[in-house]
């Protein structure tokens, strides 16, 4: 059997990427230790995931947007929120929880100390479905690797799912999420903590020490950076 040249191997390889990534694949974990990334690998490889999901038809969410709302925020950040999925305004804006949700979730944010630069904001889906319609399950498939890959490159402390939709989804149970506010639950080894989501918040005020309450505790899982 001859060996293949090296542009065989270069094609073969390319062939075997293009099929992990149509199976959804689509970042490659070394196996063993976690990795320590960079803050530059980090940004860097984050913003290619972005460049990638821009251009995503992986689902029927895809004829519909104006936007991919892939999420923003801090690369390095320690806690990352999961929301829906984006709604109107977000698919015009390609930013996530920037309409009247957002705010309050911006407000929870600086009532325990930190700042929205300093965590990072995304959704289990990243278009937004028609009508503000709950995702469908082939939508959140389809959606899911973008959100394990961000979460590897990220390597939060803890992840804050926002909302019943999220929370059940990411710990796939169903209990009511009146339940489940302020336990903890692990998504991909990483500690995760669902409250309220700001929108539920915003039609009953009642709930919002609930989830200030909760979002505390989530937050003193994260280690101080050192005076
Ligand atoms: N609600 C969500 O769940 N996500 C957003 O981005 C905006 C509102």
């Amino acid at each position: 059997m001859t060996r293949p040249g090296p542009e065989e191997v270069k094609e073969n390889l390319r062939n075997y990427l293009a099929f992990l990534r149509e199976a959804g694949f689509l970042y490659l974990v070394p196996s063993g230790k976690p990795r320590i990334l960079s803050a530059h690998v980090r940004a860097e490889r984050l913003e290619a995931l972005r460049t990638e999901a821009a251009k995503c038809m992986r689902c029927k969410l895809c004829r519909g947007r104006t936007h991919v709302v892939f999420g923003e925020g801090n690369p390095n950040a320690g806690l990352v929120f999961v929301g829906e999925g984006p709604g109107a305004e977000e698919d015009v804006q390609g930013r996530p929880f920037v309409g009247r949700a957002g705010k309050l979730l911006d407000q929870m944010i600086t009532q325990v100390g930190m700042q929205r630069q300093d965590v990072f904001i995304c959704n289990v889906v990243k278009c937004r479905p028609p009508g503000n319609r709950d995702p469908e399950e082939d939508e959140m498939d389809a959606c899911e690797p973008y959100l394990i890959a961000q979460l590897e490159l990220i390597q939060p402390r803890v992840i804050v799912a926002l909302g019943r939709f999220a929370a059940h989804r990411l710990t796939r149970t169903d209990e009511p999420i009146t339940r489940m506010r302020g336990r903890w639950y692990q998504y991909h080894k990483v500690k995760l903590m669902p409250i309220l989501h700001p929108a539920a918040i915003l039609r009953n005020m009642n709930y919002l020490q609930d989830a200030i309450h909760d979002l505390k505790r989530a937050v003193e899982e994260i280690p101080r950076p050192s005076a």
